[in-house]
C-alpha cells in the first residue's frame, strides 16, 4: 500500500468535510463505490436497473433529480474502461444553493486513498461518506500489549483490524510459601525471571513497533501490576515509552485481553486526534512564553523560517482559506506574490518598477503553499482542526499559521 502524504490526506479531509455539508432537497443524492476488481459494464447495468426502479419514486421532483443523477453517472462511467487501482467513487446530485429552484447538479468523481472493499449504491438526502471516513482511520495505527506475569501478547490495531504480532510465555513459577532461607532465595529467582520476561517483552515490542511510521500510540493492558512495572522499568525504548497513552485493567490475557483493551479504550481512541492536536498547540504556546523558546507564528515569519529550513513542526489551521497569488506586470514582467484573505478578492495592483498594471498569473491555496514548502525541507506538517479551544486559538490569535522551530533564528 503506498503511503499517502500529509498534504493528500489534508486535501482528502477537506473534500470529505465539503461533501458532508451538502444536503439534497429530497432523497436524491447518489453515491457509488466501485471496487477495483468490479467490471464497469456490471456497474452500468446496475445503474440502468436503478433508473427503471426510480420510476416508482412518488415525488415528481425527486424522481427527476435521481434520474438525472444516474444519467450523469452512466456518462461518467464511459470514461473508464476499468476502475483505477484503488477503485472509483462517484457522488452526484442536485444541491440547492438557496431557495427552491436554485438546485445545481454537482458531480464528484475520484480515486480514494485506500482500495474500496465493497460495491455500494446509495441514494439519500446526503452523500454516503462512511467508507471514505473509515479510510481515514486506517491511517492510524496503535500498538497494544497485554501483559501479566505468565504471558504477554503484542498486537497492532489498524482501523478496525487487529493483527497479533507475538505471543510470549514466561515460565515464571508462581510464588509459594516455603519459609526461611530457601524462600528468600526462591523469591529472588522469581524476581529475576520476571525481570527477564519483561526484558523479552520490551525487546519484542521494540522490534515490531519502532519501525511503524504512523504509530499513534500504545496501550498496555493486563490483569495485574506487571504492566505498570513494565512501563516504569527500562524495558521499552524511550520513543515507544513516550507513546504509551494508557494502561487498562483487563480480566484476560492473550487475544481476549487484546479485545478487552480495545473495547475499554474506544472513547480514548476516538479522542486521540483531539488530544494530539491540543498537545501540539500547547507545546507551541509553551515555547512561545519561554524567552529562549522555539516558537514562530504568522504568515511572514513562518514562511521565512521554513525557507531557512528552521521549522521542525508546522502547525496550520484546517479553517485557513486564503490564496497566494503571483502577479506579473503586463509591461515589464516584474513579479510579486500576495496573499489574499478572500480568495475571490481582486485588487488592482500597480507595478512598483514601471507603474503599469499587474495581472494574476498563478493562484494557489495558502495551505498548499505552506505544506509544499514544509515538505521540501522535511518539516513535519500538522493540520489542526478548530474542534478544540487550542485549535481556535491557533486560528484566531496566530492567523492559523505557527511553527515549532529546530533552532532559533534572529
Ligand atoms: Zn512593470
Amino acid at each position: 500500500m503506498s503511503e499517502v502524504s500529509s498534504k493528500e490526506l489534508y486535501e482528502f479531509k477537506r473534500t470529505l468535510k465539503e461533501l458532508s455539508e451538502k444536503k439534497g432537497r429530497g432523497t436524491e443524492l447518489v453515491s457509488v463505490y466501485i471496487p477495483p476488481d468490479r467490471q464497469i459494464s456490471d456497474v452500468a447495468k446496475h445503474m440502468r436497473e436503478e433508473l427503471s426502479q426510480s420510476a416508482n419514486i412518488k415525488s415528481k421532483q425527486t424522481k427527476k433529480n435521481v434520474q438525472s443523477a444516474i444519467e450523469v453517472i452512466v456518462q461518467r462511467l464511459r470514461l473508464f474502461p476499468r476502475p483505477p487501482e484503488k477503485g472509483l467513487v462517484l457522488f452526484v446530485g442536485m444541491i440547492p444553493k438557496g431557495g427552491p429552484g436554485t438546485e445545481k447538479m454537482e458531480t464528484y468523481v475520484f480515486e480514494p486513498p485506500e482500495p474500496i472493499q465493497t460495491y455500494t449504491y446509495h441514494c439519500n438526502s446526503e452523500f454516503f461518506l462512511e467508507p471514505l471516513q473509515h479510510m481515514m482511520d486506517v491511517k492510524e495505527i496503535y500498538g497494544l500489549a497485554v501483559i501479566d506475569r505468565k504471558e504477554a501478547t503484542i498486537a497492532t490495531l489498524k482501523g478496525k483490524r487487529v493483527d497479533i504480532i507475538k505471543h510470549l510465555t514466561s515460565g515464571v513459577p508462581g510464588k509459594h510459601k516455603a519459609g526461611g532461607q530457601s524462600q528468600r532465595r526462591f523469591d529472588r529467582l522469581i524476581d529475576l525471571a520476571a525481570h527477564e520476561f519483561k526484558k523479552r517483552i520490551g525487546e519484542h515490542m521494540n522490534d515490531s513497533l519502532l519501525s511503524i511510521e504512523n504509530l499513534k500510540g500504545i496501550i498496555l493492558g493486563g490483569p495485574g501490576h506487571t504492566k505498570e512495572e513494565f512501563l516504569k522499568g527500562e524495558y521499552l525504548q524511550y520513543e515507544l515509552k513516550n507513546k504509551v497513552i494508557a494502561t487498562v485493567d483487563t480480566s484476560y490475557t492473550g487475544e481476549f485481553g487484546i479485545r478487552e483493551v480495545i473495547d475499554k479504550s474506544m472513547n480514548l481512541l476516538e479522542e486521540m486526534d483531539v488530544i494530539q492536536e491540543k498537545q501540539l498547540v500547547q507545546k507551541f504556546l509553551k515555547e512561545l512564553i519561554d524567552e529562549h523558546g522555539l516558537a514562530s507564528y504568522g504568515e511572514k515569519e513562518v514562511r521565512e523560517n521554513l525557507q531557512m529550513g528552521a521549522v521542525d513542526t508546522l502547525l496550520i489551521s484546517e479553517d485557513l482559506v486564503q490564496t497566494r497569488k503571483t502577479m506579473e506586470c503586463i509591461n515589464c514582467g516584474h513579479k510579486v506574490k500576495i496573499t489574499y484573505k478572500d480568495p475571490n478578492e481582486d485588487k488592482e495592483l500597480v507595478c512598483e518598477s514601471c507603474g503599469d498594471k499587474m495581472k494574476v498569473v498563478k493562484a494557489k491555496d495558502l495551505v498548499d503553499d505552506f505544506v509544499k514548502m514544509a515538505e521540501e525541507v522535511d518539516s513535519t506538517v500538522e493540520i489542526i482542526s478548530t474542534e478544540t479551544e487550542e485549535g481556535i486559538q491557533l486560528f484566531k490569535a496566530f492567523g492559523g499559521i505557527a511553527a515549532i522551530l529546530r533552532y532559533k533564528v534572529n
